[in-house]
C-alpha cells in the first residue's frame, strides 16, 4: 500500500507539487490524470525517489520512505518503475533485459524470465535484441522487466504515449489485466482522460500541483468537481 501525505515541491518558490495526498491500495489501478504541465510526473518522481519533497511523508506498507529528515534510495523502495521512454538495454537480450534487475539462483531468474514472457505473449523473442522487436513488443518487455522483481508498488508515467492508436488498446488492457494478476499497487500518470477512463479503479485528478478530486472513473465522468474539470473530461466519448 503506497500512502503519499501532504507533500510540496516547490521549483524557484513555486509550488509545483502543492500538497499533495493519496493512498493506493494493492491490486489497484490508480490514475493521477491531469493537463500537461499540473506537476504528475514531478509527483512520481518523488514517489519513485529520483526527487525530493520539500515537505511531506510517503509510507510503503506502513513504513516510511521519505519524510522529514529521512530518505530512503530508490531501489530500496520496492518500487517499479515505467516511463514514456522505457528505453531497453540495446546490448542485452530479451531474456537479459528481464532479468537484469533480478535477484536469486540462475535457475530461479530463468523462470522468473519465462513467466513473464508468457504473459505478455512473447516468450519466442527470448534470445532476441531489442532492435528485433516493433514497438509494441518492447513495450511489453519494459512491462515484464518493471514487473520482474515483484515491486509492491508500481509507478508508471504515460506508458502507452508512444505507441500508435492501434496498439495502444490492446496493450492497455493487456498491461491492465497482468498488473492485476501480479497484484501491485499501481499509479499510473496520464493526461488523457480516456485512458484514465479505461486502465483505473479511481483516478485522482490533478490541476495546478494539487488533486481537485477523487473517485471511480464513472463518478468523476459524470459528476465533475466544477466546470473546468466537466470541460477537460468533454472530448471523451
Ligand atoms: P506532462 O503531462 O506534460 O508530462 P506533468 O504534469 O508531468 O506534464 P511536470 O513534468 O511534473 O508536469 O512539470 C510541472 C511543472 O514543473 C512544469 O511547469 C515544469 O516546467 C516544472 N518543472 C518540472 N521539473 C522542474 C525542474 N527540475 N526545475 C524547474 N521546474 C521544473
Ligand atoms: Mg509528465
Amino acid at each position: 500500500r503506497l500512502e503519499i501525505l501532504s507533500i510540496t515541491r516547490r521549483f524557484g518558490g513555486r509550488p509545483v507539487v502543492d500538497d499533495l495526498s493519496l493512498e493506493v491500495m494493492p491490486g489497484q489501478v490508480t490514475c493521477l490524470l491531469g493537463p500537461s504541465g499540473c506537476g504528475k510526473s514531478t509527483a512520481l518522481r518523488i514517489i519513485a525517489g529520483v526527487d525530493r519533497a520539500d515537505e511531506g511523508e510517503i509510507r510503503i506498507d506502513g513504513t516510511p520512505v521519505a519524510g522529514p529528515g529521512l530518505f530512503v534510495p530508490p531501489e530500496r523502495r520496492g518500487t517499479g518503475l515505467m516511463f514514456q521512454d522505457f528505453a531497453l538495454f540495446p546490448h542485452l537480450s530479451v531474456a537479459d533485459n528481464i532479468a537484469f534487475g533480478l535477484s536469486g539462483t540462475r535457475t530461479e531468474k530463468r523462470l522468473r524470465v519465462r513467466e513473464l514472457l508468457d504473459k505478455v505473449g512473447l516468450v519466442r523473442f527470448l534470445g532476441a535484441f531489442p532492435h528485433e522487436l516493433s514497438g509494441g513488443e518492447q513495450q511489453r518487455v519494459a512491462l515484464a522487466r518493471a514487473l520482474a522483481p515483484r515491486p509492491k508498488i508500481m509507478l508508471m508515467d504515460e506508458p502507452f504515449s508512444g505507441l500508435d492508436n492501434r496498439l495502444r488498446d490492446g496493450i492497455r488492457d493487456e498491461t491492465l489485466s497482468i498488473l492485476k494478476d501480479e497484484g501491485a499497487a499501481v499509479l499510473l500518470v496520464t493526461h488523457e482522460p480516456e485512458e484514465a477512463m479505461r486502465m483505473a479503479d479511481e483516478i485522482a485528478l490533478m490541476r495546478r500541483g494539487r488533486i481537485v478530486q477523487r473517485g471511480a472513473p464513472y463518478n468523476v465522468y459524470n459528476a465533475p468537481v466544477d466546470r473546468e474539470a466537466a470541460a477537460f473530461f468533454s472530448d471523451v466519448n
